[in-house]
C-alpha cells in the first residue's frame, strides 16, 4: 500500500548531522569534494556511509551507496528516507543531490515516497521524495512483473508501483458530512467502506458511535470532523467535541484551524488550539484541516508548521464546505512544507479515479472523497 510513514523531525535532524559528520571519513584524493551520507532503514536502524575515491576512477563509490551496500549487508532491505550532504574540501557545504547511478540503486529498493534530504546542517536542509528526483525509473518489477519471477522483497510493489496501478482503497477516508444525512445513509457508507477497504469513513460527530459499531472487527477506522465546517467555534469547545467523538469510538479526528486567526497572525492561538485538540484526542489522531481556498500560499506554509508543532499527524486541504476543494498545487506545496514529518490529505471536490491519482501523484497520503467507490475506477 502506499500508506507513507512519518519522520520525526529529531530523526531527521539525526540522519542531517550524521551526513554531515561522515564526510570527515571521505577518501577524495583526486576530487576533494566529500560527501557523507546517513540512510534510515525501517526497522529504524540508520547506517552511514562516505564517498571512496580509487586511481582507477570506475571503481570509485558514492556515499549513498556505501551506505545501501553496508545496510544491505547487514539485513536490511526496507529504507524510509537518506540524508547527503556534500561539498569541497574547503568549501561551504551544498544541497548536493544524488548522482544518477545513486539513484538507480535507491530504485531498487525504495519506493516513490522514499525522503531524500540534502542537508547543509542538521537544520538546514531541502526535501525531496524519490519520485521527485527520478519519476519515470527502471525497477525490478520491470524485469520480473510479467515472467512470474518473484519480486526479492516484500514490498518491492509498493516500491515500483506509480499510484496508476496502487489500490487506493486503502487511502480513501469514506465520507458523509451532509446536515441531512440520516443512519441508514451511515449504515451504507460503512457498508460500502467495509466492502472496499477503505481507511476509514469520514461522519459528523453525532455518528461516531454508530459508524464504530458498525465498523467493528474490521481494519476500517472511524474519522470525526470537529469543529466543522468553519473551524470558528471556541477552542475549547473544539477539544471537548473531539473527546466526546473518541469516547464514541473515533480513531482519527479531522478537525478546522480558526481560519480568521491564522490569517491575523495569531499564531500562539491557532497551534495552542491544533494542540488541545491533539491532546483531548488521544490515542486518535489529528487531521489539520486547514481550508486552503481562504488561504494565500504563506499562510498555507504557516498553517502546515503550526500543526507540526501541535503534533497532529496530518495536514488536510479542505473541508468541502467552502470556495474551493483540494488541487495538486496545494497538496504538493502542503507535503513540502511538512517533509515527511506529517502525513497530508487531500479532500473537496475529488470526484473520477484521475482525479485522486493526480493528488496521489502530488504527494496525498489519504483521498477524502463522498462518493470513494467512484474513485477505484
Ligand atoms: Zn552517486
Amino acid at each position: 500500500m502506499m500508506e507513507k510513514q512519518t519522520i520525526s523531525r529529531e530523526v531527521t535532524e539525526e540522519l542531517c548531522r550524521k551526513a554531515v559528520e561522515m564526510r570527515r571519513y571521505s577518501y577524495v584524493p583526486y576530487s576533494h569534494f566529500h560527501v557523507g551520507a546517513a540512510l534510515l532503514s525501517e526497522d529504524g536502524r540508520i547506517f552511514t556511509g562516505c564517498n571512496v575515491e580509487n586511481a582507477g576512477y570506475p571503481a570509485c563509490t558514492c556515499a549513498e551507496r556505501t551506505a545501501f551496500a553496508k545496510a544491505v549487508s547487514e539485513g536490511a532491505i526496507s529504507f524510509s528516507a537518506i540524508a547527503i550532504s556534500g561539498g569541497p574540501e574547503d568549501g561551504e557545504l551544498q544541497y548536493c543531490p544524488p548522482c544518477g547511478v545513486c539513484r538507480q540503486v535507491m530504485s531498487e529498493f525504495c519506493g516513490g515516497d522514499f525522503l531524500i534530504y540534502l542537508a547543509k546542517a542538521p537544520d538546514d536542509y531541502e526535501t525531496y521524495t524519490l519520485d521527485d528526483l527520478m519519476p519515470k525509473r527502471f525497477t525490478p518489477a520491470h524485469l520480473l512483473k510479467d515472467r512470474g519471477g518473484t519480486v526479492p522483497k516484500k514490498d518491492c510493489e509498493e516500491a515500483s508501483m506509480t499510484a496508476e496501478r496502487t489500490d487506493i482503497s486503502k487511502m480513501i477516508d469514506h465520507t458523509l458530512l451532509k446536515a441531512s444525512a440520516e443512519q441508514a445513509d451511515i449504515r451504507k457508507l460503512c457498508a460500502e467502506a467495509r466492502t472496499h477497504g477503505f481507511a476509514s469513513v469520514c461522519v459528523n460527530s453525532c455518528y461516531a458511535k454508530l459508524a464504530a459499531e458498525e465498523l467493528e472487527g474490521t481494519d476500517v477506522k472511524t474519522c470525526c470532523v470537529v469543529g466543522f465546517p468553519l473551524g470558528a467555534m471556541a477552542a475549547r469547545a473544539k477539544a471537548f467535541e473531539a473527546r466526546c467523538a473518541v469516547e464514541d469510538g473515533a480513531a482519527e479526528i479531522d478537525m478546522v484551524i480558526n481560519v480568521g486567526a491564522l490569517k491575523e497572525g495569531r499564531d500562539d492561538y491557532v497551534r495552542e488550539e491544533i494542540r488541545a485538540v491533539v491532546e483531548s484526542a488521544k490515542p486518535a489522531i489529528v487531521k489539520v484541516i486547514i481550508e486552503t481556498c481562504l488561504l494565500t500560499d504563506d499562510e498555507k506554509r504557516k498553517a502546515c508548521e503550526l500543526s507540526e508543532q501541535a503534533g497532529a499527524a496530518f495536514v488536510k486541504t479542505s473541508t468541502g464546505f467552502s470556495t474551493g476543494g483540494a488541487n495538486a498545487h496545494d497538496v504538493a506545496l502542503m507535503k513540502k512544507a511538512v517533509g515527511g514529518r506529517l502525513k497530508v490529505k487531500a479532500a473537496g471536490g475529488i470526484h473520477t479515479p484521475d482525479e485522486a491519482r493526480a493528488l496521489i501523484e502530488a504527494g496525498a497520503d489519504r483521498i477524502g472523497a463522498s462518493n470513494g467507490v467512484a474513485l477505484l475506477g
